[in-house]
């Protein structure tokens, strides 16, 4: 095992032995050594390892929890009233009467599925008005939505480029943006975090001979809350000859006076990104994902891109809602201003109880630096006990000295709640127990 995840040296070789065990027992009852069985997948071990870990140290499960209601600033866990940190609902439209309203009229007009793929089978009006509605909000010419954030990724990237071109993009961009360059065949680089020299050097070195070249960025960086210098990128793309693509699953709704993301956070003309891409799924309080882009590239996908072309169209009632929630966004900005307020209160609360809040720009994700997986594991689990629902963040989805909690808040947290959430926050993270392993 390469990583500690936090554990000295005597409770990993404990817990090696507990995993050597396991196996044993799963080889004995037949679970491995079977030519059909599933024990040698990729990943595996390490999510045993976890599990392991969980159960040795006694820590409540932080994964799969049942919100026994809406998830907003508190939420119904496991029957215990909890002060919520894990959703994104971030401008709480979620529960919204009005897009609930949106929601129920879409489905008494069109039930609760589009029942096949619209290219085939036809078109429902909230469609358009949704990608409509889309397209305005980027000043873009047109754009495409999609069952979901993550299949728009991939499908899009994946058929946009192919093997003899080069995607550069951010070193932590989403799991998306990166499975659809895998699936594109196109030379695929990462470059360092937020830096776009970085980027520059590696698009300098690769762009001779390469086909079509791509730069894709998140608007705001899902783990730790911090923007990317969007005119910098900009600028880098033209030198180079390359499209650039701007993820704002995050910024949608957060950045900017009005939400309008990061081009009206940082007063760029948002016709220089080549391609805007998002998800329905945060601020929207829906699920899907969309492109805005020229006419002609919207046009291209939408009869050519697998993930539109020969996928279900989205259910009328999520664009309904989405549309809806889009409609409260730019008629109401002040729950915009309210959830980076919030944001803002809480990450300087962390911070005054000398806390380590990372690079967040405190918009609305605020990462809890803990150093390992297993502090991470463990302060969510006594946070969760005193009534604080946030989530790890641990390896591998992040380098294990990077492990986390990750805090999302939103514009229905009251000072009150965020004031009470630091509090119990500072006293759980001083009063840790060093690591051993139970039982
Ligand atoms: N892109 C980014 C940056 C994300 O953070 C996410 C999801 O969290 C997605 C894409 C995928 O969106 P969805 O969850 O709506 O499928």
């Amino acid at each position: 095992m390469s990583q500690g995840f936090g554990l000295t040296t005597t409770a990993r070789l404990a817990l090696l032995q507990r995993l050597a065990k396991r196996r044993a027992r799963q080889e004995e009852s037949g679970g491995s050594g079977d030519a059909r069985g599933f024990s040698a997948l990729p990943g595996l071990r390490d999510f045993e390892l976890m599990r392991t870990a969980i159960e040795a140290l006694h820590l409540p499960n932080p994964f799969f929890r049942t919100h026994e209601g809406i998830a907003s600033a508190t939420s119904r866990i496991e029957g215990q009233e909890v002060l919520n940190f894990s959703s994104y609902n971030y401008l709480g439209l979620n529960a919204d009467p009005r897009v609930m309203a949106a929601a129920h009229a879409a489905i008494d007009r069109h039930g609760v599925s589009a029942s096949a793929s619209r290219l085939v089978s036809g078109e429902r009006p909230v469609h358009a008005e949704l990608e409509a509605a889309i397209a305005a909000h980027y000043e873009a010419e047109a754009a495409l939505v999609f069952v979901s954030g993550h299949a728009t990724n991939v499908t899009v990237i994946g058929h946009l480029m192919g093997p003899r071109d080069v995607i550069l993009h951010d070193a932590m961009a989403h799991n998306s943006c990166i499975e659809g360059a895998r699936l594109s065949g196109a030379r695929r680089i990462p470059f360092a975090h937020n830096d776009p020299q970085a980027a520059e050097r590696e698009l300098a070195a690769a762009r001779r001979g390469a086909g079509r070249a791509l730069i894709i960025i998140e608007g705001h960086y899902s783990m730790d809350g911090d923007v990317p210098d969007l005119a910098r990128f900009i600028e880098i793309a033209r030198r180079h000859d390359a499209w650039l693509m701007v993820d704002e699953a995050h910024s949608m709704g957060v950045l900017g006076p009005t939400g309008h993301g990061i081009a009206e956070l940082q007063g760029v003309d948002p016709s220089e990104v080549d391609i805007w891409m998002g998800t329905l799924s945060k601020t929207l309080s829906a699920c899907g994902g969309y492109i805005a882009a020229r006419r002609e590239l919207v046009d291209w996908l939408r009869h050519t891109v697998p993930g539109f072309v020969y996928s279900v169209g989205l259910p009328p009632v999520l664009a309904a809602s989405a549309l809806e929630s889009l409609r409260i966004l730019h008629a109401e900005p002040e729950r915009v201003a309210r959830l980076n307020a919030n944001t803002r209160r809480f990450r300087d609360g962390l911070q005054a109880r000398g806390l380590d809040t990372g690079s967040s720009a405190a918009h609305a994700i605020v990462p809890l630096m803990t150093g390992s997986s297993v502090r991470a594991g463990q302060l969510s689990g006594e946070l969760f006990k005193r009534g604080v629902n946030v989530q790890p963040i641990t390896f591998p989805a992040v380098p294990e000295r990077a492990a986390r909690l990750r805090f999302f808040l939103t514009s229905e947290h009251t000072a009150e709640q965020i004031d009470r959430a630091v509090g119990i926050i500072a006293a759980a993270s001083g009063g840790l127990a060093p690591v051993e392993l139970a039982g």
